[in-house]
């Protein structure tokens, strides 16, 4: 993949590489707890209020480890491009062919571990959107991963992860992630199940309409071998490769994202169409 025409645009970028908040000293206590409590102390503050810091849950404080502050730095470029240009290509699908505003997400860069409104994150968890604060979470050591444990190198396999995970945010903005919301506890584990698989794959569609509008659009370049490697991360996050070689053996009702197969299909098929209007996964029939 080339970049014709990257955007590097850092305005809805928020950069937490070697931070970590002080909700990990509220948990662990430790030295770092024991200094700022005694650096309050010294400066004269209201001890309560520091007490309440550490007790509440909402603590403010934020450790810097300069040594990892701008860790992986041409992969924070690389996928902010993707990010920003996915933005654009959602402002322009929602402008011109659904008549919506597209209000863009936030994309949040960290390492091994940051606060979301969903939750705590960990490089573990892998990059992830939250709905509640609207912003893509993504650990930039997980693209080494990608390349490595999970065998899918190259870069649109790197891309392929970030356009999906901005799909996510699209999904919150037509309104599907309140309507899955909606039925979590009312259905049954395998039923919403089966709905969170129809979620994904539409974000694997979305992921590949995203690749076909930014080489319309002149933002990249695609070569050969581009889309083999979209296809092998997909193929490779798949749930049944992921159970297989976890476990050795699937759970099928425990199928929270599709199969490998699934997971390629979808994302081919929102490159093929260039159509958003062919995503709906909830209504296919087959997937
Ligand atoms: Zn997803």
């Amino acid at each position: 993949m080339k970049w014709i025409n990257r955007n590097d645009d850092e305005s809805n970028f928020e950069d937490r590489r070697g931070r970590s908040t002080g909700k990990r000293l509220a948990a662990g206590g430790g030295i770092g707890t024991i200094i700022i409590l005694a650096l309050y102390l010294f400066t004269g503050q209201d001890f309560s209020s520091v007490a309440d810091m550490f007790t509440g849950g909402e603590a403010q404080t934020e450790t810097v480890d300069p040594s990892r502050v701008g860790e992986n730095e041409d992969l924070k470029v690389f996928s902010l491009g993707v990010f920003n240009s996915a933005n654009d290509v959602w402002t322009k699908i929602f402008n011109e062919q659904m008549q919506l505003e597209y209000r863009k997400p936030t994309f949040v860069t960290f390492t091994d571990q940051t606060m979301s409104e969903c939750g705590g994150a960990s490089g573990a968890t892998g990059p992830f959107y939250c709905p509640g604060d609207e912003k893509v979470y993504i650990d930039l050591s997980f693209f080494h991963e990608l390349a490595t444990r999970f065998k899918a190198p190259g870069d649109l396999a790197m891309a392929y992860v970030t356009a999906h995970e901005v799909g996510h945010h699209v999904q919150k903005l037509l309104g599907l992630t309140d309507k899955m919301q909606q039925y979590r506890g009312r259905i049954s584990e395998e039923e919403y199940n089966q709905l969170s698989v129809r979620l994904e794959l539409q974000a694997d569609f979305y992921a590949g309409l995203w690749a076909r509008y930014a080489e319309a659009m002149n933002i990249i370049k695609l070569e050969e071998g581009d889309i083999e490697s979209a296809l092998g991360a997909a193929n490779a996050v798949g749930d049944d490769t992921i159970q297989k070689q976890a476990q050795g053996y699937t759970v099928p009702d425990s199928f929270t994202h599709g199969t490998s197969a699934q997971r390629m299909r979808w994302f081919m098929k929102g490159y093929q169409t260039g159509d958003y209007k062919q995503g709906d996964t909830f209504n296919a029939e087959t997937l």
